[in-house]
């Protein structure tokens, strides 16, 4: 039958022509805000990496649901969860008490990495009437963004003052990115409360491992409330680790992606 196998040939071409465009695996199919989608094209990502096709649309699904992301360094992690933070708290600081998500890193040179990343998708990121209010520049935290004030960056890293620390603390952040030590540094010795956490990451969970902080995220998870979404990201996945995550996770889905990744 020559007309099913034209049919069919169709099917396919369409199925080829989809592929990283429309449907199945774009940032545009992802269902993100107008305006985050704009920022991220901004910065100059245009398609997805795998681990970002692989977690970015369930992180997204409600109800929110914890996530295991393995891959190698190098494939993208770092928007694979923040994409989902910033489209779940949007662009602009919240006057309700505590930080909503809380980022965990092995390093203070990471954690000003995955700052410069948050914040660069928060600069490009317009108000959603596509009405285009000043370009906000230099200004840290505090830039406005459209109407409302942008979300607000806590970095708590090991060799920032206590002073500059305890500041940032008080100028109640939307996100924190934390080294695990200082953070649990300032729960006992500032009373941070992590009681508003309802996304939180743990970004290298294989090195937050080898350098020994396990027993202070153990006490970092316990301080946080058990609704949170709850993320790990690693590029192996030692038997430490899928011990913590069974104990810190709740039926985590688990995406692993290998060598083609
Ligand atoms: P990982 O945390 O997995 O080691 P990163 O998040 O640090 O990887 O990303 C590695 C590099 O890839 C960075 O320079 C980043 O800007 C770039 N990158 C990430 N996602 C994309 C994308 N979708 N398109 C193009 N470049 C990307
Ligand atoms: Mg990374």
């Amino acid at each position: 039958n020559v007309k099913g196998g034209t049919d069919m040939l169709k099917k396919i071409k369409r199925k080829g022509k989809g592929k990283g465009e429309v449907g199945g695996g774009s940032f545009q199919s992802m269902g993100l805000h107008p305006s985050l989608l704009r920022a991220v094209t901004i910065q100059g990502y245009r398609t997805p990496t795998p681990i970002q096709r692989a977690t970015i649309p369930s992180l997204l699904a409600s109800p929110p649901k914890d996530l295991v992301g393995m891959a190698r360094t190098g494939s993208g992690k770092t928007l694979a969860y923040m994409i989902p933070l910033l489209q779940r708290l949007g662009r602009r600081h919240s006057h309700a008490f505590g930080a909503r998500a809380i980022v965990l890193v092995p390093a203070r040179e990471l954690a000003l990495q995955v700052l410069k990343v948050g914040k660069s998708l928060v600069k490009g990121w317009r108000g959603d009437s596509g009405h285009h209010v000043g370009d906000n520049h230099e200004d840290d935290h505090a830039t406005s963004v459209g109407q409302g004030e942008a979300l607000r960056w806590g970095l708590v890293v090991g060799g920032e003052g206590m002073d500059e620390q305890f500041e940032m603390i008080s100028n109640n952040p939307d996100v924190i990115i934390a080294t695990p030590g200082r953070l649990l540094h300032l729960i006992v010795e500032m009373n941070l409360s992590l009681a508003a956490a309802q996304y939180v990451v743990f970004d290298e969970a294989d090195r937050l491992f080898e350098l020994g902080f396990s027993t202070a995220l153990t006490e970092i998870l316990a301080r946080m409330p058990a609704s949170r979404q709850t993320l790990l990201f690693s590029a192996t996945l030692p038997k430490s680790l899928v011990e913590f995550a069974k104990a810190g996770l709740r039926n985590p889905k688990l995406v692993r992606l290998d060598a083609e990744s």
